[in-house]
């Protein structure tokens, strides 16, 4: 659009353009909503000029202020909710009670009743009202439709159980730490394995990891994410009273290990820990990113930890960052 530039009807020629943004107030109900209008603006004479799509966009700007004001679900949200559940438009309104063309309607643009704006939201946040909803409308779509989203809820139901204390601390990183993929929640489960040893003399993961070509990793873990790839891990049972099966002491050290390690993405988590001698010394040899399942022992484990922490007092932020510092792997600050 900007390349070809647009007719200005001033210079009566198709002439480069800059858009600028304004103050804008405009009244909705007995509301006034201020929001930063988009222009375009003639590189020749400086008059201002239509820009095709801006007008579009304007209204986005406008629609999106006005909704965070209101409360009322995004049309981004309701998109999220199709493919979460993986339903289309029209059964997802039969399923969920309301007029064939509502969800049509509301991707559109139209603006859903506060009623229903909340009803979304809460069907997109859990997955069991959902549940509910499709077993209870199931006859008004087609087998297809059902077993499509009966297949994508069963998914998450999947993701949500914990019948394990290591599924437990998962879900309690997921929960507390920022966009987290199966590639980083394997190497923060291993940095919490390690930090209990060091913090509090005992392992809070029973289980041993092994030590894959990305770094250590908790093979039942592994097996139950594999299914998201390198998605960001969203879903946790959002009922769980984590402090029903986790002790205050080990909360501290989950806390403190995302405080410290949750800030860096998969990749980086991967290069501390490949600079380290456990995942080292259990691959014998095998070149960096070879595959391997071979065992971490805990004591490898327990050694090196116990090692690094009287050396730098991991339960402080300032020593774990000087020990990550002498790994050399990123900058920190
Ligand atoms: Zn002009």
């Amino acid at each position: 659009m900007k390349d070809n530039g647009v007719l200005c009807w001033k210079c009566r020629k198709v002439v480069p353009y800059k858009v600028n943004s304004r103050k804008r107030v405009r009244v909705i109900g007995d509301k006034e909503y201020e929001y930063y209008e988009k222009f375009g603006v003639c590189d020749e004479c400086h008059e201002e000029i239509t820009v095709p799509g801006l007008d579009d966009e304007n209204e986005r700007i406008l629609d999106s202020i006005y909704r965070a004001d209101n409360d009322l679900i995004t049309i981004e949200e309701i998109n999220s909710l199709l493919k979460r559940y993986n339903i289309e438009k029209r059964p997802l309104s039969h399923v969920l009670g309301m007029g064939e063309h509502t969800i049509s309607r509301y991707i559109e643009g139209a603006l859903p009743s506060k009623r229903y704006s909340e009803m979304l939201r809460n069907v997109l946040a859990y997955h069991g009202l959902m549940r509910d909803y499709l077993e209870k409308n199931k006859e008004k779509i087609t087998d297809a439709a059902y077993s499509k989203t009966d297949k994508a809820i069963s998914m998450i139901e999947k993701l949500c159980d914990h019948n394990t204390k290591t599924e437990v601390i998962a879900q309690y990183i997921i929960h507390r730490a920022y966009e987290v993929t199966d590639l980083s929640l394997q190497k923060i489960l291993y940095f919490v394995k390690a930090f209990s040893w060091a913090l509090l003399g005992r392992d809070i993961i029973d289980e041993q990891c092994e030590a894959w070509a990305y770094g250590p990793v908790f093979p039942d873990i592994y097996e139950k994410y594999k299914v998201l790839g390198s998605d960001v891990i969203r879903d946790y049972d959002k009922s769980i009273k984590f402090d029903t099966y986790l002790k205050k002491d080990e909360l501290g050290v989950l806390d403190h290990v995302i405080d410290c390690f949750g800030i860096y993405n998969g990749n980086v988590l991967m290069r501390i820990t490949h600079k380290e001698r456990p995942w080292k010394d259990a691959r014998l040899g095998i070149p960096e990113f070879a595959p391997s399942c071979n065992l971490i022992p805990n004591e490898t484990i327990h050694e090196y930890y116990e090692e690094i922490n009287s050396k730098y007092h991991l339960g402080e932020v300032k020593g774990v960052k000087s020990y990550i510092r002498t790994l050399d792997v990123i900058h920190v600050g």
